[in-house]
Order: C-alpha cells, then sequence, then structure tokens
C-alpha cells in the first residue's frame, strides 16, 4: 500500500515556529508551555524575549528549527528548561546549571536576603560564612557579590556539583572570597577548629511519604541527592541544628531554608538546644514559613541560669 507523504515544512518563521511549540507542549500537559516555548526559542535565536517580538515575522533557518524542535521534544518529556539551556536565573545573576545539581529556586533568595540583613550589623569585612550543600553556589556566589570582602566557605558532598560550582565562582569573579570543599556537612572541619559568623543552608528537606507528589520534572530530572531529606524529610536539618553550635562563633547565626510542614519540629528541636535561640522564621511568596533565623547564644542557656 502506497500511502501519501506528510509534506513537512522546514521553513516557518519565529511566530509558526512559537505557536507549534505552544501547541505542542500543551498537549503534553506542560503547564506553562508560552513561557517555556519563548525561552527556549529565544534561547535558540540569541534572542531576549521582548527582541523575539519584534521579530515574530522573521524566518528561521533549518539548522535552528531543528535544534528548537529537539528542545521542545526535550522538554515535552518534562525535562527542565534550565537544564535544556544549560542556566538558570538567581538573585539577578547567570547560573550554569546541569543535572549535578539542584535549581536554584525563587524562594531561596528569602535565605540570601536574611543574611544579608544580618551581615549589614557584623564587620564585613571579616565575615566568615560557611554554605552547606552549595549545589551550582547560587547562594554563595549572591553574598559574595553583595558582600564584596567576606570569606565563604562552600561545602557539597558531589564532586560533580563542586565542579559546576567551581564554574559559576569564575563566571562571577568571586575567587577570591568563596572557596569549595567536598564535605559530608562539618566533618573535615572538626580537625581545623573552624568557626563561623554565619552559617546557612538549603538542606535537602524532601520527606519520604512527599516523594511520590514530587512533579516528573523534579522527581525524573533533579538530583535526588540534593532533595531526599530521609524518611520524614529532618536528617540533615536535625544534624545541622545540633552540630551547628560548635562551629558557630558565640552571637553568630545559622539560617536554614525548610520544607512546607517542617517549621514547628525545627523550633522544638532549637529550644531543646541549649546553645542556641530561635529568632525568626520568614515566610515565603505563598505564606509558607521557608526561612528560618536561629542564633548561638553568647554562654549556654543552661549556663545562664546557674550564673
Ligand atoms: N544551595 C543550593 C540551592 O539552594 C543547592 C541546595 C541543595 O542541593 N539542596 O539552590
Amino acid at each position: 500500500m502506497v500511502t501519501k507523504a506528510k509534506r513537512v515544512s522546514y521553513s516557518k518563521t519565529v511566530a509558526q515556529a512559537l505557536k507549534w511549540a505552544v501547541a505542542y507542549l500543551k498537549r503534553r500537559g506542560i503547564t506553562q508551555p508560552n513561557l517555556d516555548a519563548e525561552v527556549l526559542l529565544g534561547h535558540t535565536l540569541a534572542l531576549d524575549k521582548s527582541a523575539l517580538y519584534f521579530q515574530l515575522n522573521h524566518p528561521i533557518s533549518p539548522t535552528e528549527l531543528a535544534t528548537f524542535r529537539q528542545r521542545i521534544y526535550r522538554r515535552s518529556r518534562h525535562e527542565p528548561v534550565a537544564y535544556i539551556i544549560g542556566q538558570k536565573e538567581f538573585w539577578s545573576l547567570d547560573f550554569s546549571v546541569g543535572p549535578e545539581v539542584l535549581i536554584p529556586r525563587p524562594e531561596t533568595e528569602f535565605l540570601v536576603e536574611e543574611t544579608l540583613k544580618i551581615a549589614q550589623g557584623m564587620d564585613k569585612g571579616n565575615i566568615k560564612i560557611l554554605d552547606i550543600g552549595t549545589g551550582s553556589g547560587n547562594i554563595a556566589i549572591a553574598l559574595a557579590r553583595e558582600l564584596g570582602s567576606c570569606w565563604i566557605l562552600a561545602l557539597d558532598i558531589s564532586f560533580k556539583a563542586l565542579l559546576l560550582a567551581i564554574n559559576n565562582i569564575q563566571k562571577h569573579e568571586v575567587e577570591k572570597r568563596v572557596q569549595l570543599i567536598a564535605s559530608d556537612l562539618f566533618q573535615p572541619l572538626k580537625r581545623a577548629g573552624a568557626s563561623f559568623h554565619i552559617i546557612l543552608s538549603n538542606p535537602p528537606y524532601i520527606a519520604e511519604e512527599d516523594w511520590e507528589y514530587l512533579p516528573p520534572d523534579v522527581k525524573e530530572y533533579e538530583p535526588r541527592l540534593a532533595l531526599d531529606g530521609g524518611a520524614k524529610g529532618d536528617r540533615f536539618l536535625r544534624r545541622i541544628i545540633h552540630e551547628a553550635p560548635d562551629y558557630l562563633l558565640p552571637d553568630g547565626f545559622l539560617l536554614l531554608e525548610l520544607g512546607h510542614n517542617q517549621a514547628e519540629a525545627v523550633q522544638s528541636w532549637v529550644e531543646k538546644e541549649p546553645r542556641l535561640d530561635w529568632i525568626s522564621i520568614i515566610p515565603d511568596y505563598s505564606s509558607i514559613p521557608r526561612v528560618v533565623v536561629i542564633k548561638k547564644l553568647p554562654i549556654h542557656r543552661g549556663a545562664q541560669r546557674t550564673l
């Protein structure tokens, strides 16, 4: 039987390519088809969004069209746009990202914002900060850019993540202020006797029971190592709260990003830790308590009582 060959047109304008891509992504259940198609086409043509809309009638070359189609197919299988284009904006800075690191989230900017507020009351030139689980290096680099002179030690257990963080450190020219080490939390700092004015982390905090509800974009593409917080999601939060006082200077601060239902538990562990004081909790854009601010007491609460 002879079937009639489908006529495929390879010459399209920007507007036609966008229309095709939006319809394709929509059919496959992608929630923001317009935005994703615009970003992917803009990236393919090296144009920003407004330039794209000024060129709606311009033809796209066959090579560009093939690249764009390929990217739209990848997105239709739920691969995050950030991994497809290899970058993500955080704190108005461009970060290289790949499947070896968590994609920086807008809510994590609250962690940067609160840290900057605290750092304002300190001698900036002298501030020592520890970033636990740095991933792409987004938090450490944003802080280093804002604070100017400071010293930030950024650690991660994943070598692959650290290799990517090095790229970002160089790209944003903060090599003198941000140093990286491969480490499972505080382990190598013990012998060095290191102590910090500020310790912060956006640790893996997804609980086992929440895993199945994660969107495929996250569950199937982002590194489990950066997300999985153990059975109750509290494995790292607990360890950090328990161990951080050994590495904080008196009056130093601990700032942590939390999952959607972890604030109460975290508060109770802090209250049981005699060297720490609960200061505040900051809600994110969806009013979810997201960032906790904890202070290291100059003297133990227990010790104070006996004076
Ligand atoms: N520090 C990075 C971020 O906040 C990575 C965090 C992680 O891997 N859990 O985006």
